[in-house]
């Protein structure tokens, strides 16, 4: 996201910093700039502001998926995204144990896992903009597995507690050193973490509990979606694991350039080429619109360059209503003329009291046409 604040930066942690890590650095800052260490200093000030907006979403793992998958615009009121609502001063909660100090972190459970949000990128056409088509996407996604319902273990088995931790997921490994005793927590080597084993896995999913499938969803293109909007669908993402939650779908669309229109918000412009007898003399002329031809009325006189507004004309916009479509007047000087037509257009030009010699056309310069277009062609 070029020019927009990185939360990441604001606190000083990498992209995969641990919550632990996030939760450090957000103390270390905020104690910094607390506007009671810093009274009247109206930086001190915002840089609190700023910390406590990226700690509001980097220390909650649904906002700082949204907001690595999206940037700011995936956490704070996107198009089809829940606005959170940020307070000034961050999470109540957290500014207290920032000043009384608080118990260890959270322990948990290794089983339940939510499923990972997925992103699908569609290209969609104007025309479809307009009238808000359905379409039909397809990706892959892990789903639960219909041979073990999600268990892991072959039909008629079940998993058992894992005897290494008793469930747990976590050893204590104790090590004599000459400093001492050192004792660490490190994930069960039995059971991975998982807290519980499966004599015979499924031979579906091979004990994962879950098998990645291709699906299929039908959607609607939401009328007058802009270019690079995310569309969030609950629960249609990967499954959980061990009875963990789905992840969301974030459907993003793309708007293909078209041919005949330039987009501006809910206005479209395009090009329209008359003769020079019609912006004269004025006529009623077919403009291609969106979805349907459209009379014009050409105004006698009209300028080469002018912009003629058609009302309601163009795409869809946010407040039910349409955007209007602006025709760009060209107009087109016929390059090759026969002796009729040329014979008329001089006598048209000695009606408009312009003069030509008898020097055929084709025999004089350009410059010498460039020269007498300049005067006149007053002999
Ligand atoms: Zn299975
Ligand atoms: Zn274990």
């Amino acid at each position: 996201m070029p020019g927009e604040v990185d939360y990441y930066e604001t606190l000083g942690v990498s992209r995969d910093a641990t919550q632990e890590e996030i939760k450090r650095a957000y103390r270390r800052l905020a104690r910094q700039y607390h506007p009671d260490v810093n009274p009247g200093d109206k930086q001190a000030e915002e840089k609190f502001k700023a910390i406590n907006e990226a700690y509001e979403v980097l220390s909650d793992p649904e906002k700082r998926r949204a907001y690595d998958l999206f940037g700011r615009a995936g956490v704070r009121g996107g198009t089809a995204e829940p606005d959170f609502g940020f307070g000034d001063f961050g999470n109540i909660g957290d500014l207290f144990d920032l000043f009384f100090g608080s118990g260890g972190a959270r322990t948990e459970t290794p089983r339940a896992q939510r499923g990972s949000d997925l992103r699908v990128d569609v290209e969609v056409t104007l025309e479809e903009i307009a009238s808000g088509a359905p379409k039909t996407i397809q990706y892959a996604r892990f789903q639960t597995c219909s041979r073990c319902e999600g268990s892991g273990a072959e039909p008629g088995e079940s998993p058992t507690t894992c005897s290494t931790c008793r469930g747990s997921g976590r050893v204590r490994h104790t090590q004599h050193t000459l400093l001492g005793t050192i004792s660490t927590v490190v994930t069960c080597p039995n059971c991975h973490g998982e807290g519980r084993v499966i004599a015979r896995p499924c031979t579906q999913c091979r004990g994962e509990g879950r098998v990645r499938q291709m699906v299929e969803r039908n959607i609607r293109v939401p009328l007058g979606v802009e270019d690079g909007t995310a569309v969030q669908f609950l629960g249609e993402g990967d499954s959980g694991r061990r009875g963990g939650e789905a992840g969301d779908l974030y459907v993003v669309f793309h708007v293909r350039p078209h041919e005949r229109f330039e987009r501006d918000g809910s206005h479209l412009h395009t090009k329209l080429t008359i003769s020079f007898a019609q912006a004269a003399l004025g006529a009623t002329v077919k403009v291609r619109g969106l979805d349907e031809d459209i009379a014009l009325e050409i105004p006698p006189g009209t300028q080469p360059g002018s912009v003629i507004r058609l009302q309601g004309k163009g795409l869809p916009n946010r407040r039910q209503g349409r955007g209007d479509l602006l025709v760009h007047v060209n107009i087109h000087v016929p390059t090759h003329l026969n002796e009729v037509q040329r014979g008329l257009l001089r006598q048209f030009a000695a009606a408009c009291g312009e003069r030509f010699t008898d020097v055929p056309e084709e025999e004089k310069s350009f410059f010498e046409k460039f020269i007498s277009g300049l005067k006149g062609e007053k002999s």
